[in-house]
């Protein structure tokens, strides 16, 4: 039987296909530099900065409604072909606005594309309104009083996303308040190339009830303790660390030891095409790098289900579809 895959952790524009966004460019009459694509056809980057660049000159591929809804059919029906039955993507508004798409256009083309990929494969998913923490605070409490402004059924979470260096997660408790009270589920990216004190700062200041990646809380002990007490639940993305340079291998990842700290854990992609990776290799590079055997992933897509941001029937029939064996 094939494990049932879920991925909390995926950003949509990170998620396109390079010959999507070169069919892209060709629709919309960008031209994009030859040095974002390698001999192959694949993302060139050699170092985060680099990364980054890469990730922004391809964004400016994309610029209309159909374009998000092409991303969003692509991401949730290819996925669906290697086993996910739920994924939810952060979606930028403000990438969406670089590109002159107004966001309530944005949301309604991916939920367009995401019921696509529904009706053919059965693949359920829902949308994280995400902050771009170094754009600033006001950029970020903009973002957040969208959710009020524009509700949809399937944006259900607000993020923040972006430069983990710039500024102190006090400074986002108003986004996250603003969220909080449109009843959004909350997560924030920590503690991927921060310490422990990161995560430990986010939790305070903004409480989620996830962290994005969080897995350099390894280093405290104490605070272990409480991700655990608390049972926040870290979305690890063991592939896209491996490609920034935060970890040498699957093996080297502390996904074993958070467990055994009784850390709840679910698995992302990040920026697949970007880390060389999806979430079925995901899935499967961390099996063999820690012997788990299929049960142990199984928990792990039940844990990512019952901390997903979607309503409890959904919850009900995803975990109905995520059966570990007596
Ligand atoms: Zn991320």
């Amino acid at each position: 039987m094939s494990l049932p895959l879920v991925d909390l952790h995926c950003h949509i524009e990170g998620a396109a296909p390079p010959d999507l966004i070169r069919k892209l460019a060709a629709r919309n009459g960008v031209r994009l530099p030859d040095h974002i694509f390698d001999d192959d056809g694949h993302y060139r980057w050699t170092n985060f900065q680099h990364f980054l660049g890469a990730y922004d000159v391809a964004c400016t591929a994309i610029r209309t409604p159909q374009d998000y809804y092409d991303l969003s059919y692509s991401y949730f029906s290819n996925a669906a072909a290697l086993g996910m039955i739920y994924g939810e993507v952060f979606i930028s508004a403000d990438h969406g606005a670089n590109g002159g798409i107004a966001y309530p256009d944005m949301v309604q083309a991916m939920a367009e594309g995401l019921g696509k990929a529904r009706e053919e494969s059965g693949v359920q998913g829902r949308f994280i309104l995400t902050a771009i923490r170094h754009y600033g605070i006001e950029k970020c409490e903009a973002t957040a009083k969208q959710a009020h402004r524009h509700p949809h059924n399937l944006v259900t979470g607000f993020g923040m996303a972006g430069d983990e260096h710039f500024g102190q997660p006090a400074d986002y408790a108003r986004a996250f308040d603003i969220a909080r009270d449109a009843d959004m589920g909350l997560t924030v990216h920590a503690g991927e190339v921060c310490g422990a004190h990161s995560v430990r700062n986010a939790l305070q200041a903004l409480r989620p009830s996830r962290i994005g990646h969080g897995v350099q809380a390894i280093s405290d002990t104490n605070f272990l303790r409480r991700l655990a007490g608390e049972g926040i639940v870290l979305e690890v993305c063991p592939g896209s660390n491996i490609k920034v340079g935060v970890y040498g291998t699957y093996a080297q990842s502390p996904i074993k030891c958070l467990q055994d700290a009784g850390v709840k854990l679910a698995l992302g992609a990040d920026d697949p095409p970007y880390f060389h990776t999806d979430i079925a290799n995901e899935y499967a590079q961390v099996q063999k790098a820690f012997s788990f055997i299929d049960d142990d992933m199984r928990a792990i897509s039940r844990t990512a289900i019952e901390a997903a941001f979607c309503d409890e029937q959904t919850k009900a029939d995803l975990l109905g579809r995520i059966q570990v064996s007596p």
